[in-house]
């Protein structure tokens, strides 16, 4: 019988990250200066992280991880395990195999932890005071709350108010590390007071939560603006995800013909999948990637492809990259981490040049948590919102091979846990 739990030991946790930019096709487009207002590129390198700022424009393929942060990583739980999802492939009565790279593992409850501790670490090295950031669905302020809190540094988080004001227990857990929360728009920034003034009930988005934080950054001195998506330095932290299941796929003897991830702003998709696709750039693989979406934000599925701003005051240099528009209105979902106008201009590249392939569900939900209803009984763990978009597509993808007979080899990331968005749940399957 094949293994249905690979687990990677400690001492192969990967000693670098993988950093795609030089193995690209095509030159990556450089983020630009709008014609208008002052350098936000000088702003931003002002308010960010220096190292991973150099990151960001790095040409080397491969960046060394820390050992006090593989350290942590490992605190945290990694190496994370891969799993065969034998059961969900006998009930589909699929050919194809089915497997899982669990990220749900994470102390907080998501991959946001691989990006969060890195950016901490080298903040505490640059003698940062303080750090300052958005959160959407709260799973990315609740990753650098809890990376603040080891580090023993102030982390303030803008969040989308609509979300706030319902996820009473992630708001809690946030404060439990320490994190210091507002609801996004706020009185506390000009951005959040001339919101306001136009909606008192405004119910906020990413890229105005964004806004806030970068002018919050700006305001205090010592403090860092951390980002959670989008930018390469954070895909590539986020490689440790695909680095560790390369290994893991190499233990049980075989090879994935299809990766799938859902997406957002892209951090867990191309964590997953960047260091495959490097192998398929290189020819020294052949396997396919899909992401899945949701129709309520189908920023790579169906934006265009050009300059725009990643935040909605446009305080943020003009980045080249699918979008919906940086001051787009989307409308709510629970798996809210997918709500973002932009996606990471690395994969918009890739998706350009014909290298993924993308997959839209409705607005309504239903079938995508179904799926998540099936992963459950059959595997026994509850993803996340966001995380079900894969698992319906793998899912759909397997009732595919039954139909074609093809046995192929199909493995998904499942990039949180769903224990704080129980409710979400019970909303949509009406329990
Ligand atoms: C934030 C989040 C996402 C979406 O963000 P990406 O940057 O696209 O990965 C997906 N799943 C979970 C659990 C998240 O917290």
């Amino acid at each position: 019988m094949k293994e249905v739990k690979i687990q990677l030991p400690v001492k192969d946790l990967p000693k670098s990250w993988y950093n795609i930019i030089p193995d690209l096709p095509q030159p990556l487009p450089p983020p630009k200066e709008p014609e208008t207002g002052p350098s936000r590129l000088e702003f931003l390198s002002k308010v960010i992280v220096k190292e991973c700022l150099k990151q960001e424009f790095s040409d080397q393929s491969w960046v060394p991880i820390p050992e006090e942060l593989r350290e942590l990583y490992i605190q945290a739980g990694r190496p994370r395990p891969l799993r065969r999802a034998k059961r969900l492939e006998k009930l589909l009565k699929t050919p194809a195999h089915l497997y899982w790279k669990r990220e749900d593992l994470s102390p907080t409850g998501s991959h946001k932890v691989n990006t969060a501790l890195a950016q901490l670490y080298y903040a505490v090295q640059e003698g940062v005071e303080g750090v300052v950031t958005e959160t959407g669905a709260g799973q990315w302020g609740t990753a650098l709350s809890y990376g603040a809190s080891l580090m023993e540094l102030p982390c303030v988080v803008f969040w989308v108010r609509n979300v706030h004001d319902w996820k009473v227990d992630r708001r809690t857990l946030m404060k439990m590390y320490g994190g210091e929360v507002h609801p996004s728009p706020n009185q506390l920034t000009e951005v959040g007071r001339t919101i306001l003034k136009e909606n008192p009930d405004h119910p906020g988005s990413l890229g105005i939560a964004i806004s806030e934080g970068l002018e919050y950054a700006e305001k205090h001195d010592g403090y860092a603006y951390s980002l959670g998506s989008v930018l390469n330095h954070v895909l590539m932290h986020q490689t440790i995800i695909g680095l560790e299941t390369i290994e893991q796929f190499n233990i049980v003897d075989e090879q994935p013909d299809l990766l799938i991830g859902c997406f957002g702003g892209g951090s867990n998709f191309g964590g997953f999948t960047l260091p495959f696709i490097g192998e398929v750039l290189n020819g020294k693989r052949e396997c396919e990637f899909l992401a899945s979406q949701s129709l309520a934000a189908p920023n790579i599925s169906q934006g265009e492809y050009r300059y725009d701003f990643a935040d909605h005051a446009g305080k943020t240099p003009l980045l080249k990259m699918y979008t919906l528009g940086h001051d787009s209105n989307m409308p709510p979902i629970f798996g809210d981490g997918l709500r973002y106008s932009g996606a990471s201009p690395i994969l918009s590249l890739l998706r350009n040049l014909g290298h993924i392939k993308t997959r839209t569900y409705p607005v309504d939900e239903k079938d995508v948590f179904e799926a998540t209803r099936t992963f459950l009984q059959t595997e026994g763990f509850l993803p996340a919102p966001e995380s079900s978009y894969a698992i319906r597509a793998m899912i759909d993808e397997a009732i595919e091979c039954k139909k074609t007979g093809e046995e192929k080899t199909i493995a998904c990331n499942v990039s949180g846990h769903g224990f704080l968005d129980i409710f979400g749940y019970k909303s949509v399957l009406n329990l």
